[in-house]
């Protein structure tokens, strides 16, 4: 069982998260374990005090060291395999399929989510192996952060997704993005299906998802690389699907 172990001033911003969907049936079905710790818990200090001005000034309050520490500690302990500890973070490498990929096969991971200026120095250099972004902005907290890691993360873990299938058709899984997808009714608003998905024809319909899927990446996406990927024919035909399948 793979375990997310998130650290959080927060902690019930993970739970309300955790106990919906298909994230809460991965958990009953003790595919995958995710747990939210109140860093507060950890304070030594009389007033659970848990951030502080920084040195020299700059404004805002930074997460003081002893109560993080305090907290891995506890949750290190408690966990058995390998364990690798992210702290998220708008300085942090990009978050994409490739790692979150990579992360699914790590037994125990620690998520640090910090609030305010984000947390001491000491901290990162001392408990964290890699920090993670999921974009160049910055938010108030972690905690979204942490939540979009490991739901990323969990889908590519085997039995959270009814299919292994569903994580391979998505969009990035090899580069494409998704084919346009229609369900019933055959019509809506004067609007139809495109023929070619109703024809029963499996070798045209799976030619033509992935000359959609062409297409709509080099669209929306240009800046995806695709060469090794598609052939020049492929390209041609994405670019004349209509004149191919009527
Ligand atoms: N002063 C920091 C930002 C702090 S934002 C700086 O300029 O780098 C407060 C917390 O929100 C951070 O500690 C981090 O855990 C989280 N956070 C904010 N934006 C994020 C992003 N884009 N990706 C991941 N975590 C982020």
């Amino acid at each position: 069982m793979n375990s997310f172990n998130i650290l959080t001033l927060f902690p019930d911003i993970i739970n309300a998260y955790k106990s919906e969907s298909i994230i809460k049936k991965a958990i009953e079905s003790e595919i995958i374990e995710i747990n939210a710790y109140n860093i507060r818990d950890f304070s030594t200090d009389k007033h659970k005090k848990v951030d502080d001005y920084p040195y020299s000034g700059g404004g805002g309050m930074i997460m003081t060291p002893q109560p993080v520490f305090s907290a891995f500690e506890h949750v290190r302990a408690n966990l058995k395999g390998n364990v690798v500890s992210i702290y998220m973070s708008p300085q942090g490498r990009l978050l994409n399929n490739d790692i979150v990929r990579e992360y699914s096969k790590v037994e125990n991971i620690i998520i640090l989510c910090g609030r305010y200026e984000g947390v001491d120095q000491r901290i990162i250099d001392t408990l964290i192996d890699d920090e993670i972004s999921i974009g160049d902005y910055v938010l108030t907290g972690g905690e979204l952060p942490a939540l979009v890691f490991t739901d990323a993360t969990a889908r590519f873990i085997n039995g959270v997704l009814s299919t292994e299938d569903a994580v391979k058709n998505e969009s990035h899984y090899d580069k494409l993005l998704e084919y346009p997808q229609y369900t019933r009714p055959y019509e809506f608003n004067g609007m139809r299906v495109p023929d070619i998905l109703l024809s029963g024809h499996e070798a045209n319909i799976k030619k033509w998802k992935r000359l959609m899927s062409i297409r709509i990446t080099r669209k929306k996406r240009p800046d995806i690389d695709l060469g090794g990927l598609v052939t020049d024919k492929e390209i041609w035909e994405s670019e004349n699907v209509e004149d191919l399948f009527t």
